[in-house]
């Protein structure tokens, strides 16, 4: 065995490479071993006609301060999703195009009152909902025995509304309404500053800003900054700590810690072996909560063309697979770029065509709303993440009714010397890159203030 490191991270994601480059800024001594060949974890840099993309995590908002932050040190800059225009909408059964992202202009005055009850409902139930301990939030235990699909039936009779919803709820968490437990929805609202701002992709949006040259740049160079404290391609089989000293094990080498932060999805905590065995509760949230479904594609074509026809690129509808879509094209490139994604159930279904049979969709879409150009792009890439073994599904984990409230207190609990890191455990932003560094910081400051108490 070797040296004595201070900390072990496992995970070369945005929130392993985080609590790494915190704990050196501290002083600390910390290994970080990944198990693929490369970092960024849902992440990744991919290329289409030439350019580079990011086949992962993409898109920034404006509150997301870390993340800014650390791009603005390593000189990276953003521009804007291309929003000017007309959008296109189809909602059960009604098809329109919209200005901007203007929703309510598809429904009728009716619709609109009842979008005005339903966002209100939902605006008084995220008031209600603590950030950081929702199990404990008043009507944690009614909201949690609720999948989103069961509170949408009781809150509104517009079928057009839970079909919105259910299209929303796709598009956040890559899967179902039925799925996905009420109380972790508004959670994951919550955290992402609201409904609105967390499904937009204008001002102040999810969606609002891009990276020149992609997000996954940012994590490659977090990587350099490790240098030979970072190993690739060593997956953590197994992990003890039943002395002082942290045993960490991959099919490679042993190493020895101090402290130790893992730093992966919670689907995938499970697979590594730990001693003493984590609290039944805590394996039985790892256990419980799942990964989403979802495969990202990009087309290219020579120009933008759709915007000289006064759309903005954006396509939502529930009656397609290949939805939503945007206009991200580089302001600084002639080319015109879309990128979108097969979710939940139609990235479950659709993984088992080929990817020609994909890009038909794709495309045929898009030729059904920008004319026939739209058939010859010059390039198309998906990636399935479903099929990435060391993700085992995207963009993030969500829970079904009944985990959050009766194993949700155990996210962050550390087990002996091991703390969890991840953007699942993050109290902003979960799910998103920025909650990834979120979590990650403050994995390193209980490692941080661990370590002081042991001295
Ligand atoms: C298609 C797609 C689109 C997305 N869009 C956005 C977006 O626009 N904006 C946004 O903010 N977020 C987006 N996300 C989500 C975002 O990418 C993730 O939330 C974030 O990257 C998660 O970072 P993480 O460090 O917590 O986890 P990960 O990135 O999953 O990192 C975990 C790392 O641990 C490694 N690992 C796993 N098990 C082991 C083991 N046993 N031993 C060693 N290493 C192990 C994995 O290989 C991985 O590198 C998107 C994700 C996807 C897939």
């Amino acid at each position: 065995m070797n040296s004595l490191w201070d900390a072990i991270v496992i995970g070369a994601g945005f929130s392993g490479l985080n609590a790494a480059r915190t704990l050196r800024s501290h002083g600390k001594n910390a290994l970080v071993l990944e198990a693929r060949d490369r970092v960024g974890g849902r992440t990744k840099h991919g290329q289409i006609a030439g350019l580079d993309i990011d086949l992962g995590g993409m898109w920034l908002a404006p509150s997301q301060t870390r993340l800014f932050a650390l791009a603005d040190t390593m000189g990276i800059g953003r521009y804007p999703t291309f929003l000017k225009g007309k959008s296109v909408l189809s909602m059960a059964g009604k098809q329109g195009v919209v200005n901007g992202e203007d929703f309510t202009q598809l429904l009728s005055l009716r619709e609109k009152i009842q979008a005005y009850l339903l966002l209100r409902k939902l605006n008084h139930l995220l008031s209600t909902v603590n950030d950081a301990d929702p199990w404990n939030s008043v009507n944690s235990s009614e909201l949690d025995s609720l999948s989103v699909e069961a509170w949408l039936c009781k809150a509104t009779g517009s079928e057009r509304l839970r079909a919105l919803i259910r299209v929303i709820c796709a598009s956040v968490f890559c899967a179902e309404a039925p799925q996905v437990s009420m109380l972790f929805f508004l959670v994951y609202l919550k955290g992402g500053g609201g409904l609105e701002a967390m499904i937009s992709a204008d001002e102040g949006g999810g969606q609002n800003l891009l990276f020149h040259g992609g997000v996954h740049q940012i994590a490659r160079n977090m990587a350099q900054e490790l240098g030979d404290h970072l190993h690739l391609n060593e997956a953590v089989h197994s992990i003890d700590v039943s002395s002082t000293e942290a045993v960490v094990a991959t099919g490679l080498a042993q190493y020895r810690a101090k402290r130790v932060i893992v730093a992966v999805p919670p689907t995938l905590m499970n697979r590594i072996n730990i001693t003493p065995p984590l609290p039944s509760a805590q394996a039985a949230l790892h256990n419980r909560v799942n990964m989403g479904s979802v495969i990202k594609f990009w087309v290219a074509y020579p120009t933008p063309f759709w915007r000289q026809q006064g759309f903005n690129g954006s396509i939502v509808r529930d009656d397609k697979p290949a939805s939503p879509c945007f206009d991200v094209s580089p302001p600084d490139s002639p080319l015109g770029l879309i990128a979108g994604f097969f979710e939940a159930d139609h990235a479950v279904h659709i993984g088992d065509s080929s990817k020609e049979q994909r890009r038909e969709h794709v495309v045929d879409m898009l030729a059904e709303h920008f004319g026939e150009q739209a058939l010859n792009p010059v390039d198309y890439v998906d990636e399935d993440w479903t099929q990435e073994e060391w993700s085992k599904g995207c963009y993030g984990a969500f829970a079904p009714p009944g985990v959050m409230t009766h194993y949700g207190e155990w996210i962050r609990t550390p087990h002996h010397t091991i703390h969890w890191a991840g953007t699942e455990t993050a109290t902003e932003w979960a799910g998103y890159i920025e909650g990834a560094l979120q979590a990650g910081e403050r994995a390193a400051r209980e490692v941080l203030e661990g370590l002081a108490n042991d001295q």
